[in-house]
């Protein structure tokens, strides 16, 4: 029986377990126009890539447990010396020194406001999210760097009021675990699975 491949580490080394690519039977392609003469086959391609966090790890982890983080450059003699950077950045973009990790979610909860946003009617492959998709990019007090994700309730409007949102049941550990919603939105108002 098939299932899906699953890593972890151990001994420095990936541990592998599952099914990492699938045999899919080729198809014909055919010529409905001419007799069903064969033109080609399809040539399925399934494989499962193995995505390393690294030093951004932490902050996928953190979003799982309701946390926002962020970084900080705390070298003394770096002129961008307590500059706050969310997407966070493991190394400081102007002295490259490692930066310190931050809690954002309280500062994100208090002072986040839509900076733009566009409204997306049609995505592309593999998209995850309901259409249209709300992006909107947020900009919070004291941060140097403007945050993309996206609206879960409302529409966007400029510096609109939002407050992070948290997949903390079933999370993806990706990105998508997070979002924002209008402040004021009650609790029993937030998609499955996502809590303040
Ligand atoms: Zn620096």
């Amino acid at each position: 029986m098939s299932m899906f491949g699953q890593v972890f580490v151990k001994d420095n080394k990936y541990k592998l377990k599952g099914d990492f690519h699938h045999l899919t039977p080729c198809t014909p392609i055919r010529d409905a126009d001419s007799g069903f003469k064969l033109l080609g086959v399809t040539n399925p391609r399934d494989m499962t890539y193995m995505h390393s966090y690294g030093g951004e790890a932490v902050f996928f982890e953190s979003l799982s447990k309701g946390k926002l983080l962020a970084t900080r450059c705390d070298q003394f003699e770096c002129e961008s010396k307590g500059s706050v950077y969310i997407p966070f950045r493991i190394h400081c973009p102007d002295c490259l020194a490692k930066n310190t990790v931050i809690d954002l979610t309280d500062v994100a909860r208090k002072t986040a406001r839509v900076h733009t946003f566009m409204v997306c009617e049609r995505s592309g492959a593999f998209n995850m999210l309901d259409t249209p998709i709300k992006f909107i990019n947020i900009e919070f007090d004291g941060v140097a760097t403007i945050l993309m994700s996206y609206l879960s309730i409302g529409e966007p409007d400029m510096q609109m009021r939002v407050v992070p949102i948290f997949r903390t049941s079933g999370p993806t550990f990706t990105i998508l675990d997070l979002s924002w919603v209008p402040e004021g939105t009650r609790e029993d108002q937030l998609p499955e699975g996502f809590s303040f």
